[in-house]
């Protein structure tokens, strides 16, 4: 083969990439050629070579993607859990869940506890181990899930509302039971735990025990169908510790103290 030739089938390769926008392996194959002529790589090692630089550009497209929308207010994992500072969490059950078997069996997470014990933390460490796993997350917070079904109802789009809510392979729902809930949330939240009844797992966390619930959400009989749906395949974790937000304080005016003396 003449070199004017090799030059040819080399532009076309390259035009081959370009047309099935593998823009990277494109980008890649000057250097993986050259590897592969100045280590004797056999064909298929150097094809391998190249598509893996395309996989791998494309998984990480698709990982910043999957963050994106999952909407996670803080960027933490299981390791920035200080399991130490915190003995009302069972170490083993949190390990055991962010292997992401729950998400198989729709199974859901309920995180039941005071404010500043690392709910939400946990919540958030847990979404972000499935986007890592490549799952579909959404992170919203029971207000603004009531509210935007409020106003998809309002614009004549429940259903989308609905599907949307549907979509995710995992739910997180922080917060709920801090303000006071009005009832379309509750018929909201309702609407959108039942959709997702065995089908998608929901990571819940909330001060209300659930006892309270009743009383706390209003109509009783909406709340009892709604925690049926919820508890029927759930693990609840209850976290009684020591509030963490409230332990920095005390060492911050521990510190104050110590520094004027008193
Ligand atoms: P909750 O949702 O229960 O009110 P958060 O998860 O918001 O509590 O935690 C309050 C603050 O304390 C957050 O900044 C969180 O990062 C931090 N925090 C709570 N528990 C821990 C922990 N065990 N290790 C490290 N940080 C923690
Ligand atoms: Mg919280």
């Amino acid at each position: 083969m003449t070199g004017n030739s090799e030059a040819l089938i080399y532009q076309r390769l390259r035009a081959h990439l370009a047309y099935l926008k593998l823009t990277d392996a494109a980008e890649a194959l000057p250097r993986v050629l050259d590897t592969a002529r100045n280590q004797g790589l056999g064909l298929t090692a150097a094809l391998e070579q190249l598509m893996a630089v395309e996989v791998g550009a494309v998984e990480t497209r698709r990982q910043t993607g999957r963050l994106r929308f999952a909407c996670l207010p803080e960027p933490w994992t299981l390791d920035h859990f200080d399991f130490a500072a915190q003995p009302g969490v069972d170490e083993a059950l949190v390990r055991d869940l962010a292997t992401l078997r729950f998400l198989d069996d729709a199974t859901n997470v309920l995180l039941i506890g005071p404010p500043g014990v690392g709910k939400t933390m946990l919540a958030i460490c847990l979404a972000r181990a499935a986007v890592d796993a490549g799952h579909r997350v959404y992170f919203t917070s029971a207000t603004d899930l009531a509210a935007r079904c409020h106003r998809a109802a309002l614009e004549g789009r429940w259903n989308t509302c609905m599907r949307f809510f549907a979509g995710p392979r995992l739910l997180v729902i922080d917060e709920l039971g801090y303000l006071n809930v009005p009832e379309e949330a509750v018929a909201a939240l309702f609407q959108v735990i039942t959709q997702r009844h065995l089908k998608g797992s929901i990571v819940l966390t909330t001060n209300l025990g659930v006892a309270s619930w009743a009383s706390r959400l209003g109509d009783p009989m909406v709340t009892a169908a709604m925690l049926d749906r919820l508890l029927q395949r759930a693990v609840v974790l209850g976290i009684d510790g020591p509030s963490y937000r409230l332990r920095t304080h005390q060492a911050r005016t521990d510190t104050l103290r110590k520094a004027v003396g008193s």
